[in-house]
């Protein structure tokens, strides 16, 4: 790139002195070039035999790292304690997403009961622990996902997704058959097997991901004695983004394909940021979509441990983009 004209340089410098680099050009397609992949996968034969890959998973279940090895089929629960019929919080078209998932009308959110990483400050206890919801079946999971695409949503937004992936891809298949054609967001907290990401190629488009913890002594002691989380998260991740590659958007900035990286910053750098950050400019590149995330508020079990029982300071705040600023991250959610 040229060097920046003194006007542009000074359109650069930050408060405090830091100056962030000029941003790359944001990688677009035209909306009409777009098809989501899924459609490839349908028309081949390979998402039914996907399908049947993920269903017989159930039998004896190992769809995240807990490795349960229960037969979910039978009604056996494990640690997230989800059967295989499949439950769901809420569906609506959602607004509080980043800009480019909600567009003008919304990211189509689905939030499925329970969860895999069962932190002890989670937001949405009541649906992730308790598992609060209702039951329904694959084909009116599928139903669900057209009805939000007919409301206009942009996307079809999966929320806790990784203890259901065996429903989603059998749902998916009728919300093809009935027309589905906008990309999957797969909004997952980063505690996935690669083995599981690998049989999601070619059917998920957006991939948005948590980095909660970078110590595994911080996620086994905050997320339910998941010590392994750091490295899995970070080779799951890896393979998302080897998957889709960088966010790429439409020519009205709407997410089409590609990874956001969600980490929410903890008290007292619990979360691990300035390590994070590093590991996205290391291992993917400096223009990955990442939003840094500031709401963290005590929930739940959280006031348990007086070092999260509180919310973040703006100090820890404005540190942690200092540190995504000074790892050379140029991508930043336009609300970090
Ligand atoms: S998805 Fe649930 S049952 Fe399956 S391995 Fe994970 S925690 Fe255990």
């Amino acid at each position: 790139m040229d060097d920046p004209t003194r006007r542009e340089f000074a359109a650069i410098l930050l408060p405090g002195g830091l100056v962030a680099r000029p941003r790359k050009p944001v990688p677009t397609m035209l909306r009409k070039d777009f098809e989501p992949a899924y459609l490839k996968l349908e028309r081949t034969g390979e998402l039914a035999e996907r399908a049947r890959a993920l269903w017989a998973i159930y039998k004896s279940c190992r769809l995240c790292p807990r490795q349960c090895g229960v037969n979910r089929l039978k009604g056996e629960k494990g640690v997230c304690g989800a059967t295989s019929r499949v439950k769901v919080a809420s569906a609506h078209p959602h607004f509080g997403e980043e800009r480019p998932l909600v567009g003008r009308w919304g990211s189509g959110t689905i939030f499925f009961s329970h969860c895999n990483l069962l932190c002890c400050f989670c937001q949405n206890w009541e649906i992730a622990h308790r598992g609060d919801g209702s039951y329904m079946s694959d084909e009116m999971l599928g139903r669900l996902m057209v009805q939000l695409q007919e409301m206009r949503c942009h996307n079809i937004n999966l929320v806790t997704p990784t203890h259901v992936v065996p429903n989603i891809v059998q749902a998916l298949r009728t919300a093809i058959r009935l027309g589905l054609r906008i990309p999957l967001v797969y909004n997952c907290g980063g505690y996935e097997p690669v083995e599981i990401i690998k049989l999601l190629d070619g059917i998920v488009d957006i991939y948005m991901p948590d980095f909660k913890y970078m110590d595994g002594a911080m996620a086994a002691k905050y997320s339910s004695g998941a010590s392994d989380y750091p490295e899995r998260a970070a080779a799951a991740i890896e393979e998302m983004h080897r998957q889709v590659g960088e966010l790429v958007v439409d020519e009205n900035g709407i997410a089409l394909r590609g990874l956001i990286i969600r980490h929410l910053v903890l008290p007292n750098n619990i979360a691990g940021t300035d390590k994070f950050v590093r590991w996205v400019a290391e291992k993917l590149s400096k223009s990955t979509y990442v939003n840094i995330m500031a709401q963290y508020r005590p929930e739940h079990k959280a006031f348990q441990y007086p070092e999260l029982s509180r919310r973040i300071t703006w100090t820890e705040y404005q540190q942690a983009l200092r540190w995504a600023r000074e790892a050379g991250l140029t991508r930043l959610d336009q609300d970090s």
